[in-house]
């Protein structure tokens, strides 16, 4: 279909219909262009409990399409792309997480917001990477703790907060994926360059970033920092949104093990999302995330705790 269609359209059935389109930062960046508002999981959590929209077109994976609709139970949310799942999302499955946590009873869990609904309601905590820090740190020392599902992430919290964590072994598809040699390779070419990484990336990765934080910590990060190069190991889109901020700025992307063509790293779970998709979506209200009332309470309680704390 034709790109100016497309925008025309969705358009006016987001006036026609009051919906709002939250875009995650890895989204296509025509996608980025049309939406209300742009942001990473935790902005866009924040963005899902306050709007008054009737509709909530989430363009981003399903956790987070579920997350939406576990803040707003009474709103439509919508999903351009029903298969949009995430490998650390799917790689903890409430089955085995429940066995997981038999092992340790008298643990805290904290879950990262990149799981499922199910594996939610079995967590005390809920935290993104810009707040996981603080969720860690607000659990007195007493306390034992299990953090699922990203392992890398976990490390990192480990060092950072002095804290023995019990971890889940998952982990991000696209950030495990980024090459330690290349990366080097790369630096050596720019050699003014910092290098700035999300904690889902692999520790031999984080120890060669200057800045490690999350997606809109590494954004704020490069609009203030004094350097003019930056290699940026997250997925490549939201270079997209950084650029327009930081137009003088050279922004390259850290490259990944794979050999393709433009030698970054993208989300092909997020890439599935589509214009046309989230034209289709609004147009026919479909798919539509749904989830039982029972669920919901559960997994809004450690989201809630979230929220309160960041
Ligand atoms: S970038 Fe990684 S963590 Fe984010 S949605 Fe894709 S697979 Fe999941």
């Amino acid at each position: 279909m034709d790109k100016n269609f497309l925008i025309q359209e969705i358009t006016r059935l987001k006036q026609e219909k009051k919906a709002v389109i939250l875009a995650h930062y890895y989204q296509d960046e025509n996608i980025q262009e049309i939406a209300d508002f742009i942001g990473d999981s935790l902005e866009l959590a924040k963005k899902a409990q306050n709007t008054n929209a009737d509709i909530i077109v989430f363009a981003g994976v399903h956790f987070m399409a579920e997350t939406a609709k576990i803040l707003n139970p009474n709103k439509k949310v919508l999903l351009p792309d029903w298969e949009a799942g995430c490998s650390l999302a799917d790689g903890c499955d409430p089955k085995d997480f429940s066995e997981f946590k038999t092992q340790y009873p008298d643990h805290v869990v904290v879950t990262y917001i990149n799981c499922s609904a199910e594996i939610k309601a079995m967590s005390d905590l809920v935290c993104t990477s810009a707040n996981a820090k603080k969720i860690i740190e607000s659990i007195p020392d007493e306390h034992k703790i299990i953090f699922a599902p990203d392992e890398n992430l976990g490390n990192y919290l480990q060092k950072e907060t002095k804290r023995e964590l019990v971890l889940w072994k998952g982990s991000c598809v696209v950030h495990e994926a980024f090459s330690l040699d290349k990366l080097i390779e790369l630096y050596n070419k720019n050699p003014t360059a910092k290098i700035a990484a999300h904690p889902e990336s692999e520790s031999h990765i984080l120890k060669a970033a200057h800045f490690i934080g999350s997606t809109s910590g590494i954004i704020n990060f490069i609009k203030t920092d004094p350097a003019a190069v930056y290699i940026v190991a997250t997925e490549a889109g939201i270079l997209h949104e950084l650029s327009k901020a930081v137009p003088n700025k050279t922004l390259i992307p850290a490259p990944s093990t794979e050999d393709n063509s433009c030698a970054c790293s993208e989300c092909a779970f997020m890439k599935m999302n589509t214009l046309e998709k989230l034209y289709l979506c609004l147009k026919n209200e479909s798919p539509e995330m749904l989830v039982t009332e029972e669920l919901r309470i559960e997994a809004l309680k450690p989201i809630e705790k979230m929220l309160q704390l960041s």
